[in-house]
């Protein structure tokens, strides 16, 4: 029985066995010393706050045209999509000259609906979402609170099908199920191919877990040229045609997927000659059901953030359609024009130290880059670890200068702010909702992922140098931040080993 089968995906900690703490180093975790097993995934005896998963699946799915999503839970989840939604008009109008807002509705249980059971307020506001705004398809998101009180989305989706016009698509986010929050991607991909991939949908097939009976669509074209691009909304409109621009020159046609794609044509995945990753971290559960249930191969191994990292990706897509040849040309003519736009900068960056901080491929990959760009890293903060990155954390050993800390942490500042006061980097790349205690120890800060900016390819690793260099000429806004502001840490705290809290599986302190 294939994980598509069942109602929902499973959790990463289950599936891949994901850890979310761990205190170690470049040494431990690359080629170049023992390797890290993390048995220490004991998680912690203090944690602060970290996100649900329902932020990385709404920034999926708000952006998806004609579908709207409706949250099934409290009233606060998915609050973040006020957030999201200036990507949403954004990027609707970078791909189609059109702003347009994500529609996002709630059904906003209340106390009474745990006691009583939400399913019929959940009936009616699919019913009044169908009227009243005629779209292709409706996400019906579960929270927490549906997963605690058994409403069961799966079997209303079910029975209301026939009676609506859109194809409604049951999306399990059930934050207390699992903390590592990438299991969001499983959970939309997971609704996507049952729904939207599979002849009998979800309304023959969800009434049991593990009950069978889904059919894949068969006999649709394959598109000899056609290569699945993935994009979970880690990449902006700018990455994407950074890429597309690499591909085309090989020939190629590029489907863009999911995220902006309308769901009518999906399907068209299912008939493309290769998919082919830009994080793993992201896409294995897809890709691989791609494979079995379509027989679209796929490349799973390399980002494409840095110099190093964008040939190796562009070499394994074209020796897929043996044009082995043509993409050593190209990449050494983009090769060579970037080595000459970047020496500029380099002698800026030489032997500056970075702390690079974000999801973990991204973190890895971004943290390589810098290496290319003449930084030294000095410490990385990775939100998980999975097998699929040891492959990036052996370049950084082979690389690295001298070993340095690696923290996997679901967020957790008060190891970072440890961390940063120990290494006193002089850059800290990190998201922008993370760069905070950074920027207040008066570290130069930049966000390691925008939509707007560009990041990926060989025009990414110029840009990023360009606005480093910006960055580092005048740090002075962080500087002035730290002389009039404090975290909220003791003396003590700094002075104790930042990995203090992380427990060893019997629960011991170390
Ligand atoms: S789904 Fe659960 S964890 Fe996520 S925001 Fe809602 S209540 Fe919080």
């Amino acid at each position: 029985m294939s994980y598509i089968d069942l109602k929902s995906a499973p959790k990463r900690e289950e599936r891949l066995k994901a850890c979310i703490a761990h205190g170690g180093s470049i040494c431990d975790l690359g080629g170049k010393g023992k390797k890290s097993c993390l048995v220490d995934d004991g998680e912690r005896g203090f944690t602060q706050g970290s996100i649900c998963l329902l932020l990385p699946a709404l920034a999926m799915l708000n952006t998806l045209p004609d579908n709207v999503v409706l949250m099934h839970s409290a009233i606060g989840c998915g609050t973040c999509t006020h957030s999201q939604n200036a990507n949403v008009r954004f990027g609707g109008n970078v791909r189609w000259g059109a702003v347009k807002d994500g529609i996002w509705l709630s059904t906003a249980l209340n106390e009474t609906d745990v006691i009583g059971g939400g399913e019929e307020k959940l009936e009616q506001a699919i019913i009044e979402a169908d009227e009243r705004y005629k779209p292709f398809s409706i996400s019906v998101v579960s929270g927490c609170v549906p997963g605690i009180i058994g409403d069961d989305i799966d079997n209303v989706v079910k029975q209301l099908q026939p009676r609506v016009k859109a194809k409604l698509l049951p999306v399990h986010c059930e934050g207390f199920k699992t903390k590592i929050w990438a299991t969001a991607y499983d959970a939309v991909y997971h609704s996507i191919g049952r729904t939207l991939l599979e002849s009998n949908g979800a309304q023959e097939t969800v009434t049991g877990e593990g009950e069978p009976g889904l059919t894949p669509y068969q006999g649709l074209e394959r598109l000899p040229r056609t290569v699945n691009l993935m994009n979970v909304s880690s990449m902006g409109r700018v990455d994407e045609l950074e890429l597309t621009r690499l591909l085309t020159s090989l020939g190629l046609e590029v489907n863009v997927f999911p995220v902006f794609a309308h769901p009518a044509g999906m399907v068209t995945a299912t008939q493309a000659a290769l998919s082919v990753s830009t994080c793993p971290t992201h896409d294995d559960y897809f890709l691989t059901y791609l494979e079995e249930r379509f027989g679209v191969p796929y490349l799973l191994k390399h980002m494409p953030i840095g110099i190093e990292n964008s040939g190796l990706w562009l070499r394994d897509v074209a020796r897929h359609f043996g044009q082995e040849a043509q993409a050593e040309a190209l990449i050494r003519h983009e090769e060579e024009q970037l080595q000459a736009a970047l020496a500029e900068f380099r002698p800026l960056f030489a032997g500056k130290t970075v702390f690079v901080s974000a999801g973990e491929f991204r973190a890895l990959a971004t943290a390589r880059l810098l290496e290319e760009l003449g930084f030294r890293v000095t410490g990385i903060r990775s939100f998980h670890h999975d097998e699929f990155a040891q492959g990036e954390y052996d370049k950084l050993a082979a690389s690295a200068q001298e070993d340095y800390p690696i923290d996997i942490a679901n967020v957790q500042p008060f190891e970072e702010a440890n961390l940063l006061k120990r290494i006193k980097p002089d850059l800290f790349l990190g998201h922008a909702n993370g760069n905070a205690t950074a920027a207040k120890l008066g570290i130069a800060t930049h966000v390691i992922y925008n939509t707007g900016l560009a990041y990926i390819g060989y025009r990414g690793a110029y840009d990023l140098a360009r606005r480093l260099a910006r960055q580092l000429k005048n740090p002075s806004y962080n500087r002035r931040l730290a002389e009039n502001l404090r975290l909220p840490y003791s003396d003590t705290w700094y002075e104790a080993p930042p990995f203090s809290y992380i427990n060893s599986r019997g629960g011991a302190t170390q």
